[in-house]
């Protein structure tokens, strides 16, 4: 050792070749690029969200920038702020030296609104502003101005959709034209929506306080430095250097107030990954990321394939997920390559029932809590924020501590809270006595509140229709069993289920949609409720003309691939046939699956039999001695993958090593009859594999 060689730095702050520690040879290249247009295009788990971070700190530490120069932006106030705790324990962000000061990491709104409250007084003057955080009651308003409907889905769908084109950087005036061009559908006539749109944005500057909802601070700001050369020289000169994260999901708007920020510079940073583009109904599009070296032709591109997050298992069958995407998108995906050592097979269960698929999902974590998988470290992810109930219901009653993310538990919905006291209310007018009745009344209590005979399309009236249709299944449960229960009481017992449900917990299991879940990872993950309605969700299969149900359809595929990704090493795929207990069996596995699953398990689910753990492992099929045989086997392998550095999968698959443990060859004869064991691999490895069988029987 020599006696200079560099010792790491005093806690918070790393030396310059800490930062280059654990990055391969891409992604040292993207970290150590000089400043300038970088662009990280990569799949899921290949360390962007490292190589960002490092390269902000390796920008900072090493003197090319200062940190209170650097604005890193991203898409969630979660990533974020994940973003913020790896800088800091890269030593730049809130760094040592506080005449500095530190990197910012924020979502675009949150510098946005930053921004605009320190120049406004300079572009508009006195008058004041206030946030308009719930836009809701304005847009109620400006429907019934319209003429417009004011029921509730109505007004949440014009939100949505005022939102989409302000995304989009589509004015009121514009807005007929621009569907009509995208051959998109609107939530009304286009001319009343227009209406819609024109009386919601003349109502939030009418009153003595402008009111900016969050989109409008993007556009102000972005208008702030277009229109004042003053303010934007300030800004440009306190900004040098741009990061984004997840560019996959940048809006228009964004990208607009992201291109003001920049000027006529190109210091700027994108990684992110088309196949995970899963924000285009809000109007976010990966031709930003795709076109980034057309933009900047001296751009340092740098690709990753190799996938640190997850193991060859998951990898293998994430591969096979995206590998059947189509259209342009698609052909940007690149092969994953795993890194770590080989894990357990991911598992498909189809399930009769939703309720035992929640129960059969909270007794498998149970088992993985019992061997010692941290309960932070699992999570389980579904396509809409309403299925969330019947799984936090289980894993309450398997006394599991969990949280909700990206949603709020399911008896905080605002829909479910306006149905408890719904039915509260209507007990106090007429209490009935229980009988069959009752679930009838609940039924007609919820209808005007959402509850429809079949699910709505839309978004948002599809979350609302799905938790009042749980709803309505807790109540029916619980007059099934509680003879006589009447209607007080059912209303009564609701409350003391919302009152037992666990407060949140930090370190529980993690409930959230696959929305929410992007850019995570956790050890252990379920994929729950993956039936075709469900994922790909009811209304990307809609009667739109071909090319629309196409792209929403591989929107939805991509949602499945980020599920899929977020996997560590545990990774299960449950669906239920039927919705409530001995229900018809009407439901199909996602279509997504189909072409995943074993041949017979497909089947089996098809026939309705209702057949649980549907991949039954082959390794199940082995005695004590052959499960021993495969564990040595097993080990033997780890240790050969380590030191030829390559995958475990790439010396023998697990399905080659339990081929082995059961046949228990004896010579290099019989053990090249084992399929996956060509002479190649015969010669490599064919000594030491009948060693390990040797000694294994020997030794028993
Ligand atoms: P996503 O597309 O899901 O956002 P990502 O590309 O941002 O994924 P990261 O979250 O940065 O991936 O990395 C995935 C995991 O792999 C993390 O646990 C990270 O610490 C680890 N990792 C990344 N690069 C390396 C590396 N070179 N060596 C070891 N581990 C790595
Ligand atoms: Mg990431």
């Amino acid at each position: 050792m020599h006696a200079t060689s560099r010792r790491s730095a005093p806690s918070g702050r790393s030396s310059a070749t800490d930062l280059l520690e654990g990055l391969d040879p891409e992604q040292r290249a993207a970290v150590v690029a000089p400043r300038g247009p970088v662009c990280v295009l990569a799949g899921a788990g290949t360390g962007k969200t490292r190589t960002v971070t490092r390269r902000i700190a390796h920008l900072v530490t090493g003197g090319h920038v200062a940190a209170n120069q650097v604005l890193a932006v991203t898409f969630t106030s979660r990533a974020a702020g994940e973003m913020r705790t790896r800088l800091r324990e890269l030593g730049a962000a809130g760094g040592a030296d506080p005449s500095c000061g530190s990197v910012q990491a924020r979502t675009f709104h949150a510098a946005a609104l930053r921004q605009l409250r320190y120049f406004w007084p300079r572009v508009i003057g006195d008058s004041s502003w206030q946030l308009l955080d719930r836009k809701f009651p304005a847009v109620r308003q400006a429907a019934q101005h319209a003429r417009a409907s004011t029921d509730p889905d109505s007004v949440r769908d014009f939100a949505a959709e005022i939102e989409w084109a302000k995304s989009c950087l589509i004015a009121p005036d514009d807005y007929a034209a621009a569907i009509a061009e995208e051959g998109r559908d609107s939530p009304a006539p286009p001319e009343i929506f227009t209406r819609v749109y024109q009386n919601y944005e003349q109502l939030k500057v009418s009153g003595d306080t402008m009111l900016l909802d969050f989109d409008d601070l993007l556009i102000f700001t972005a208008a702030a430095l277009e229109e004042n050369a003053v303010i934007a020289e300030e800004f440009r000169d306190r900004y040098r250097s741009f990061l984004v994260d997840e560019y996959q999901d940048v809006t228009p708007l964004q990208q607009r107030l992201l291109d003001t920020w920049l000027g006529a510079r190109d210091d700027l940073t994108v990684v992110g990954d088309a196949n995970q583009t899963i924000y285009s109904f809000t109007g976010a599009s990966p031709a930003y990321l795709l076109n980034f070296s057309r933009r900047f032709p001296e751009a340092t591109v740098v690709r990753l394939v190799r996938d640190y997050r997850s193991t060859p298992e998951v990898v293998t069958l994430a591969n096979r997920v995206i590998g059947a995407a189509k259209g342009r998108i698609a052909g940007m995906r690149l092969d994953l390559i795993g890194q770590r050592p080989s894990g357990p097979d991911p598992e498909f269960v189809s399930f009769d029932d939703e309720v035992s698929e929640a129960a059969g999902i909270a007794g498998r974590v149970k088992k993985l809590l019992q061997r010692g998988v941290p309960a932070s470290e699992i999570a389980i992810l579904f396509r809409i924020n309403a299925q969330s109930e019947v799984y936090e219901e289980a894993l309450t009653e398997a006394g599991i501590s969990f949280q909700v993310r990206g949603g709020e538990g399911f008896f905080s919905r605002s829909e479910i809270k306006q149905a408890m006291s719904a039915l509260r209310a209507a007990a106090e007018r007429n209490d009935l006595p229980g009988d069959a009745m009752l679930s009838q009344v609940v039924r007609a209590v919820l209808a005007p509140i959402g509850l429809t005979e079949s699910p709505p399309a839309g978004q948002q009236a599809r979350e609302r229709w799905e938790s009042l249709a749980a709803l309505e299944r807790l109540a029916d449960d619980l007059a099934e069993t509680h003879e006589g229960l009447t209607l007080r009481q059912l209303a009564g017992e609701l409350d003391e289920r919302a009152a037992s449900r666990q407060p949140p917990v930090v370190d529980g299991v993690t409930l959230a949609s696959l929305h929410a879940a992007k850019g995570l990872e956790w050890d252990a993950v379920f994929l729950a409720g993956l039936t075709d309605g469900t994922l790909p969700i009811s209304h990307a299969l809609g009667d739109r003309d071909g090319t629309g149900a196409e792209s929403a359809i591989e929107e939805e595929r991509r949602l499945f691939y980020v599920g899929v990704t977020r996997a560590r090493e545990h990774l299960t795929l449950t669906w239920a046939l039927a919705r409530g207990e001995g229900g018809r069996k009407t439901r199909k596995p996602s279509r997504f699956l189909t072409p995943l699953l074993p041949a017979d398990a497909v089947a089996r689910s098809k026939g309705g039999t209702g057949a649980k753990g549907v991949q039954k492992s082959s390794r199940d099929t082995l005695d004590s001695a052959g499960e021993d045989r495969f564990e040595r086997l097993r080990a033997w392998r780890l240790e050969k993958a380590r030191e030829l550095n390559v995958p475990a999968y790439v010396v023998f698959t697990d399905a080659t090593l339990t081929a082995i443990a059961a046949r228990q060859p004896a010579d290099n004869r019989t053990l090249g009859m084992i399929p996956g064991i060509g002479a190649a691999k015969l010669e490599r490895f064919g000594a030491d594999v009948l060693t390990v069988v040797n000694d294994s029987v020997r030794q028993r």
